[in-house]
Parts: C-alpha cells; sequence; structure tokens
C-alpha cells in the first residue's frame, strides 16, 4: 500500500497488536509497503497510525505448513512449495524454493543426483521447524508467552550483535 507519511519510513517494523496479534511492515519502495497481520482490520489496530493514499492489493491467506514424506522419487524431483511449505515467518519459503534449484542444477552437473532428494528433505524440515517455532512464539496468545517475547524481543533490539545473530539463524544467512 501506499503510505508516503509511515513514521517508520524504510525500516521493516513489526508490532504486536491488542488480543495477542501480530503485523510486519515490510517497505518495498519508496512511501510503499506490504502489511503483513494475523487480523484483517490491521490498520484501525496498529498503535502507530498509518494514512493510507492507496492500496494495491489486498487479500487473505491461511497458513499452510506441511511437507512430503519424499523430495523425489525415480526421476522427478519437488522443490519449493510443492516440497515444502512453511509459514511466511521468517520469509523463508521462496529462498528455500531457489536453494532446491541451485541445489539441484549443481548435482545434475557435477552427476552426483543420489543424496539429493534426503538432502534437500533434511534442510526443509530443518526450516519447517525453525519457522514453526518462531511462528508459536510469536502469536503465543498467553500472558506469560507475551511477557516473555516483549523480553526477548527488547533484548535483542537493545543489544544489536545479538538482535542481528538471532535474524541470521531465523531467516537463514
Ligand atoms: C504472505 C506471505 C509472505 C511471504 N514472504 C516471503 C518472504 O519474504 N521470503 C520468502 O522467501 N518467501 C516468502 N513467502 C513464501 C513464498 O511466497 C513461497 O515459498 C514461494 O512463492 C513458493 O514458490 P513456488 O514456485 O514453489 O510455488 P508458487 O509460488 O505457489 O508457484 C506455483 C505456481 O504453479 C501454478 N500451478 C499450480 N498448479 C498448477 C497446474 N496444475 N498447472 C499449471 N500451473 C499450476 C500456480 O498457479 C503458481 O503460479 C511468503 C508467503 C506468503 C503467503
Amino acid at each position: 500500500m501506499e503510505a508516503p507519511d509511515w513514521r517508520h519510513g524504510t525500516a521493516f517494523t513489526g508490532c504486536f497488536l491488542p488480543g495477542g496479534d501480530v503485523c510486519v511492515v515490510v517497505p518495498l519502495a519508496y512511501g510503499r509497503f506490504r502489511v503483513i497481520a494475523s487480523r484483517s482490520d490491521t490498520l484501525a489496530a496498529l498503535p502507530v497510525p498509518m494514512a493510507v493514499a492507496g492500496t494495491h492489493h489486498a487479500g487473505a491467506f491461511t497458513i499452510s505448513v506441511r511437507q512430503v514424506p519424499r523430495d523425489g522419487v525415480g526421476h522427478v524431483y519437488l522443490a519449493g512449495d510443492a516440497a515444502h511449505c512453511p509459514s511466511p515467518v521468517g520469509g523463508r519459503g521462496m529462498n528455500l524454493g531457489i536453494a532446491d534449484a541451485a541445489d539441484f542444477a549443481a548435482r545434475v552437473a557435477e552427476g552426483r543426483l543420489e543424496g539429493c532428494s534426503a538432502a534437500r528433505h533434511a534442510t526443509g524440515d530443518a526450516v519447517l521447524r525453525l519457522s514453526e517455532r518462531g511462528r508459536r512464539a510469536l502469536m503465543a496468545p498467553h500472558p506469560a508467552a507475551a511477557a516473555t517475547r516483549r523480553a526477548v524481543l527488547r533484548l535483542l533490539v537493545g543489544v544489536p550483535p545479538l538482535g542481528r545473530a538471532a535474524l541470521r539463524r531465523f531467516a537463514g544467512g
């Protein structure tokens, strides 16, 4: 959406909304943002008002977290969301699919496809587990969980090297 006056400008912004919902505002270009949230009336619930000048696309999505039991059978190999579908938390899905394709291409070039399916499956499994842990931690509604979450996030924001290390681990480098 277009929101040229959004006060956080080019910063990736995340906030918790009343009722345990979450929202992230991702800068795309000057004055243009992607807003992803777990409730439909997000703009009204934002703790900092966002004046929206225009909306390019609005839609709802469900979080499907799943993985095939085997990434390859015979001469058929699956990649991307067809093989493993993490939640958007961590923003790893597309990158994982690109890594599948790059790894597959390298193995084909080197004539070592053996083990490709098992290796990609293990990588997909690790990403799914990590993003699920993150999703549960971010969305746990219990007040004790919310208090812990706030304390951890304050620590990560307050100690930049720690925050960067956590981000690298969670977002995959
Ligand atoms: C809200 C949200 C935010 C996200 N943010 C990020 C992010 O920041 N970073 C990141 O890395 N990932 C992110 N992802 C995940 C990312 O969008 C997906 O992992 C990625 O798009 C998967 O790509 P894909 O090509 O495997 O599958 P898709 O993008 O689903 O492409 C599959 C294509 O196949 C077509 N198709 C399906 N069936 C048929 C058929 N029978 N015949 C012909 N065509 C068919 C579909 O129409 C579709 O175009 C996000 C996902 C969501 C929902």
